[in-house]
């Protein structure tokens, strides 16, 4: 994957590298719309407030479809569909109860029954995408890599093609006019036997809109390795692969994923913190994966929140991000299921600020890995970087001081 180079470790103030625009860029049908942020210098930076992060340009990479529905939507749907299994009819009750499912894997799971129960026929899939697209956008997400599984939309008699096909529809519908672009990423069930299906559709719609395959599901029992057919074909097409990894399961799991698989990214990756040795008296010790993991700079999709409610993390303070961002590991901060963990994209960030005292530069610097991580072609990424998220974060901070002759 082209790499663009890593600011300056560990100072987060520390001003990006410039990296010179090509001359000459194609401008091709997928050209992300350009917000046009209102660049000012502030003399002191902006308060780190939910509305002040919600107006600076963020990157998600890591956001599960069928784990974001707006309530009322969940509830229209079941209306239109005699789908009779909601627990209740009323949207802020059924919001309530599905974000509520905290340590409880029954009710989380509870929760996916219903968004999926839902989410079986064309017009259920464009417009739960469409909404997707909008609400990160009024998040302030102005670049996405939204996963979805297409065998578990099929039980209403669609295609695995028809079910990406009106996903793709809907995000172009929500995304247009709202300075956001929205790309897919096709997961494949890891506890099933599709993923070799799963990866070929992924790399059929890699024009329309889908940039990368993924596995997901439960981990212990079912090492990506399983899989190997499927992303060693992604890999000879020259495609994009994420693989669930190091989240419910540990080490090997991340391993499999990274030296047998080939991944380009870690899904949570959490459970790397396993192979770094602390102690208060001496620098953390990295092992030989940690330390393959940082030298390559391969992307960590952390969810803190999700990852709290997983109990594969005990707290946002005690989670392993903090370490990791430290120690300069290419972390992302992502949302996973924004229903079910009662999250935005901006109020994890603001978690995040509160449990390690980070700062526009801090937030700045994860939004840049981000981008930088993205399965968007290079050039589209630079484009983001340079054209929207830097003047972005130029209106909420002040400009880095001019060092001393
Ligand atoms: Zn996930």
């Amino acid at each position: 994957m082209p790499q663009i180079p890593e600011p300056q470790i560990p100072e987060p103030q520390i001003p990006e590298p410039q990296i010179p625009e090509p001359q000459a860029v194609a401008q091709d049908a997928r050209e992300p719309q350009v917000r046009a942020p209102q660049v000012r210098e502030p003399e002191a930076p902006a308060p780190l407030t939910l509305a002040a992060i919600r107006q600076v340009p963020k990157v998600l990479l890591h956001d599960h479809l069928d784990g974001g529905l707006r309530p009322q939507t969940i509830i229209d749907l079941a209306a239109e569909q005699g789908y009779h299994d909601l627990p209740t009819a009323d949207a802020g009750d059924l919001g309530k109860l599905m974000s509520g499912a905290k340590g409880n894997l029954e009710l989380y799971l509870e929760a996916f029954r219903h968004t999926v129960g839902v989410m079986q026929n064309r017009d259920a899939l464009v417009r739960v995408a469409a909404e997707c697209a909008a609400d990160l956008a009024a998040d302030g997400v102005v670049y996405a890599e939204v996963r979805f599984a297409p065998e578990l939309h099929v039980s209403g008699g669609l295609s695995l093609d028809q079910v990406v096909d009106a996903v793709l529809e809907g995000f172009r519908r929500g995304s247009a006019d709202r300075g956001i672009t929205v790309y897919a990423l096709l997961t494949a069930m890891r506890t099933a036997a599709r993923s070799a299906e799963i990866a070929e559709l992924a790399v059929r719609h890699r024009d329309a809109g889908v940039v990368g395959f993924d596995i997901a599901g439960a981990e212990a029992g079912s090492p990506p390795s399983r899989h190997l057919d499927a992303f060693q074909y992604v890999a000879r097409e020259n495609f994009h692969i994420t693989i669930h990894a190091g989240e419910g399961f540990g080490l090997p799991s991340i391993w499999e994923a990274v030296q047998w698989c080939g991944t380009d990214r870690l899904g949570h990756g959490v459970r790397i913190i396993d192979d770094i040795r602390a102690a208060p008296d001496r620098p953390p010790a990295l092992g030989r994966l940690a330390s393959y993991i940082r030298d390559c700079r391969i992307p960590l999709e952390m969810c803190p929140t999700s990852n709290v409610q997983t109990g594969a993390a005990p707290s946002i303070a005690g989670h392993p991000i903090g370490l990791l961002r430290q120690l300069s590991f290419r972390v992302t901060v992502n949302t996973d299921n924004r229903l079910m963990s009662g999250v935005t994209l901006s109020s994890e960030f603001l978690a995040l600020t509160a449990a390690f005292g980070y700062g526009w530069g801090d937030i700045e610097w994860l939004t840049l890995n981000a981008m930088k991580s993205a399965f968007a072609p290079f050039d589209e990424r630079l484009r983001l970087i340079n054209r929207v998220i830097k003047p972005g974060f130029d209106a909420v901070r002040p400009a880095p001081a001019v060092p001393a002759a």
